[in-house]
């Protein structure tokens, strides 16, 4: 494509994990952090916070990757100060952009011990890690480049950004990223799962010259977090997570923050996909298999109910389960897996007890391994999005079917579950495509494709509803908000 296209911007390439040479070389360098243990603790260091905790493999409950010691609440307090008196606001937009990517630059340099961290802190497999590297320097520079290319508001004032743990370098390189460029220091709170990475983001930061002051790191439980979003020198919060978390944010916020401060959230979703009869069945089901059991289905994105059309229902269902077949489950350090473990064991636990509860429904499911948090792939038949209590955050895909004259009530029934994040259709049909997207409320609309791996620039991402508020990651309305105004929207 022409660069116009991109205007000029590009985006990370990543490690190509077909060319032998390259991954070979990558595979090496990332065998040297095989047996590294690491150490993660707030920065600054907080003399109150003693309680250190070890961070296990999901994978292999016998690896230990490091310890973390939390912050304390009044370790919070001071950080916040700390926060408050930083000058980090009057430093020109073009220095703080060239930090981002200087910072890019030390995460590309340092991937080896990036994807080792991946692997054995989070579970992800090779695909995943790479792919989460290259999303995190993308918003890195994409940010760096938006922050330079507009005219953004004033900065607000010290940000709380409360990370998950299925994105522990990309989403928290993230909100870290857009809140810092737009001006404001950072108090950066990393999922309790994920610490250790998290951590090393922070040094890379501060190493390519982001001053201290301007980010803070306090990991720690939900006391961390609630010190952080009730704190009345907080001037905005960005979160991505669970729904309950969001609401908990939103009320402490709101009784304790300034009306004007932003709660940026991401947060879940029942993301549907529709395959009619005219759909080409080997792409929908390597779409499926991606969308539902790609990183363990840890995602927000992830496609949670599959609607299939009735006369094509039988086949579709039979090359899935051929397909779920060929699946690999285990620990990502392996060299070929395609899908790795659930996060950790309260986690394991509530996916499998839901799957144990809806056993008369099962379709198919996958032997898991014994040893590690595995959940094996599986599917069960539901009547149709109404039957989905909660989102279940992992490999757990359900099936409908549905006739042709249903397709209205259907798209009725997805937008009546109050989230509206990622939605997949595969059909030849080009005027039911027009249609169907114009009618489901949802913030990424996918066509004859898989529903995740939004890219940055190209797929901002975020939803609507319950899915969250907006303005969507990796997209030109993001930073705007982190400011106290929208001086280039006004003026556009
Ligand atoms: N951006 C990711 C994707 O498109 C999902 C992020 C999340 O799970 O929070 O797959």
């Amino acid at each position: 494509l022409p660069d116009a296209i991109f205007d000029g911007r590009r985006n990370s390439a990543g490690l190509d994990l077909t060319d032998p040479v390259a991954f070979g070389e990558m595979h090496a360098a990332r065998e040297a952090f095989r047996r590294t243990q690491w150490l993660a603790t707030p920065l600054p260091v907080d003399s109150a916070g003693a309680e250190t905790t070890p961070v296990i493999n999901p994978a292999d409950p016998s690896d230990i990757v490091g310890q973390v010691v939390s912050a304390s609440v009044a370790g919070v307090g001071a950080a916040i100060a700390i926060a408050a008196a930083s000058d980090w606001s009057k430093t020109p937009v073009a220095t703080r952009a060239a930090l981002l990517r200087k910072a890019a630059d030390l995460y590309e340099a340092n991937s080896a011990e990036l994807f080792a961290l991946l692997a054995r802190e989070a579970g992800k497999s090779w695909a995943d890690a790479v792919a989460e590297v290259r999303e995190a320097v993308d918003f890195l520079r994409y940010y760096a480049d938006q922050a330079e290319a507009k005219a953004l508001g004033a900065a607000r004032g010290p940000f709380a950004a409360i990370s998950p743990w299925n994105f522990p370098l990309a989403i928290f390189s993230g909100q870290i990223s857009a809140a810092l460029v737009a001006g404001n220091p950072v108090l950066a709170k990393p999922a309790p799962q994920t610490p250790l990475i998290a951590f090393r983001a922070i040094q890379l930061m501060h190493e390519a010259g982001i001053p201290a002051d301007a980010v803070q790191f306090m990991p720690g439980g939900p006391e961390i977090g609630t010190a952080l979003t009730s704190d009345p020198r907080i001037a905005g919060v960005a979160f991505t997570g669970s729904l309950p978390t969001a609401h908990r944010i939103d009320r402490a916020m709101a009784e304790n923050l300034d009306p004007k401060a932003p709660l940026i959230a991401e947060t879940g979703g029942l993301n549907a996909m529709i395959v009619d009869s005219t759909a080409l069945p080997e792409q929908a089901v390597r779409d499926i298999l991606a969308s539902a059991f790609q990183s363990a289905g840890q995602r927000c994105s992830a496609l949670r109910i599959l609607y299939v059309q009735e006369d094509a229902a039988d086949r579709t269902i039979e090359m899935l389960k051929g397909a779920m077949n060929e699946l690999t489950l285990g620990n990502p350090w392996d060299l070929v897996i395609d899908v790795g473990p659930i996060i950790d064991e309260p986690a394991r636990k509530k996916i499998a007890s839901y799957v144990e509860a809806h056993r008369a429904n099962l379709i198919h499911a996958l032997p898991a391994p014994s040893r590690g948090n595995f959940v094996a792939p599986t599917v069960l038949r539901v009547g149709g999005i109404a039957d989905i209590p909660e989102e279940i955050f992992g490999p757990v895909l359900h099936v409908a079917t549905f006739k042709a004259d249903e397709l209205d009530a259907m798209i009725e029934a997805i937008n009546a579950s109050g989230y509206g994040l990622t939605f997949g259709m595969h059909t030849r049909i080009s005027s039911r495509v027009k249609k169907v997207s114009a009618a489901v409320h949802v913030g990424n609309v996918y066509i004859n494709r898989n529903q995740i791996g939004a890219v940055v620039g190209s797929q901002p991402f975020g939803g609507e509803g319950l899915s969250g508020t907006g303005p969507k990651a990796g997209g030109p309305n993001y930073l705007p908000r982190f400011t106290d105004g929208y001086a280039d929207l006004q003026s556009a």
